[in-house]
């Protein structure tokens, strides 16, 4: 096994660095068509944005790996009569988890302009006790620009669109990543740019096995996942057999664990395929992989897009453990290196 921790490490901090809400995801993913031709491999755009790829040729029927790279993130709404921006949620978050978050906002001309999410009534010394009943809403909270116009302070409507913003502008969180020596990584969007970063690596490592894979395995990197319909068509009708990777959710009452894989065997979509889920169980234990299993309470995948879109495939979930997510993410290093290790193992299998 030459999956290298370091390798997958310097990946997650590169893709993480690269902002990708949802409905802005094409230099992520030239990143990473970067990153595969400069292992030999072509990926290519599909109409719809997704990035897709295929590796060995064995006999029919395939299979399909998924993972997206769209995130969370928000539109301008509205520019407010002050030059504040109201927003437009882009995937399902709480508002209360981006408070306080600094942004970027990317403007039609290309800028990307600094900003940050503040409450309507945010200071102490002018609202005092007044904050402990802040709401946190679309209408409480706001983007304050790190901008000026003519040397003045952005106070109106149209300073701001002065600058080039405007509404239907895209905005994106900043990840505040950071690794730390014992393995932890803390980051936003740990979900599912940690998946990408395992399909990456998966691929690295099937390319340089001397034995052939079973079936054709093609990868899928999809890019609307977070608002419903990522992989929806987007899975080759010959495809037998789709695993998404896409992150664990951890929590009380959760099996899964931020330093280990799981099989998540039921979500909000309903039970996922058993045979395809025993396959995948029977593959963590030829590899020594302690995998989780457990239920998302709410939660929907790339897989369930598929289904839903009417494709006729066994489908499967798994993915490395990330504690709040949706909100400030944090995993272990060793999780990737399980699921990845679970997938070259499964995708050896017959
Ligand atoms: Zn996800």
């Amino acid at each position: 096994m030459a999956l290298q921790s370091t390798a997958m490490l310097e990946s997650l901090r590169a893709i993480l660095a690269i902002p990708s809400p949802t409905g802005l995801t094409t230099q992520a993913l030239q990143w990473c068509a970067d990153e595969l031709l400069a292992m030999g491999v072509k990926a290519e755009f599909s109409a719809k944005g997704a990035l897709r790829w295929s590796v060995g040729a064995g006999k029919k029927p395939a299979r399909a790996i998924l993972a997206h790279i769209d995130t969370l993130g928000a539109m301008v709404k509205e520019i407010k009569y002050n030059g504040r921006l109201k927003l437009s949620m882009l995937g399902g978050y709480d508002w209360g988890t981006v408070e306080g978050e600094y942004c970027l906002v990317h403007t039609q001309s290309g800028q990307c302009i600094s900003g940050t999410v503040v409450n309507v009534r945010q200071s102490t010394h002018v609202w005092g006790v007044a904050l402990s009943e802040n709401k946190r809403s679309a209408e409480t909270l706001e983007i304050r620009l790190d901008a000026m116009h003519n040397n003045r302070a952005i106070n109106t409507s149209l300073e701001a669109r002065a600058i080039g913003v405007g509404v239907g502008d895209f905005v994106s969180w900043q990840p505040r990543t950071e690794v730390f020596d014992n393995g932890y990584i803390k980051s936003r969007f740990l979900d599912n740019k940690a998946g990408v970063v395992i399909l990456l690596a998966v691929t690295k490592e099937l390319l340089t096995q001397a034995k052939k894979l079973p079936t054709r395995v093609d990868f899928v990197l999809s890019n609307y996942e977070e608002v419903g319909h990522g992989a929806a068509g987007m899975v080759a009708s010959d495809v037998a057999e789709v695993v998404a990777v896409d992150m664990a959710a951890v929590g009380e009452g959760q099996t899964s664990l931020e330093t280990h894989c799981t099989l998540c065997v039921k979500d909000s979509g309903g039970p996922y395929d058993h045979q395809l889920s025993q396959m995948l169980r029977q593959a963590a234990i030829q590899a020594g992989i302690d995998l989780r299993i457990d239920i998302y309470p709410f939660y929907s995948s790339d897989a369930t897009a598929a289904w839903n879109a009417g494709l006729d495939a066994r489908c499967a979930l798994i993915g490395p453990g990330v504690d709040a997510s949706h909100s400030y993410e944090r995993t272990h290093v060793s999780a990737l290196l399980d699921t990845a290790k679970l997938l070259l193992e499964y995708l050896k299998n017959q």
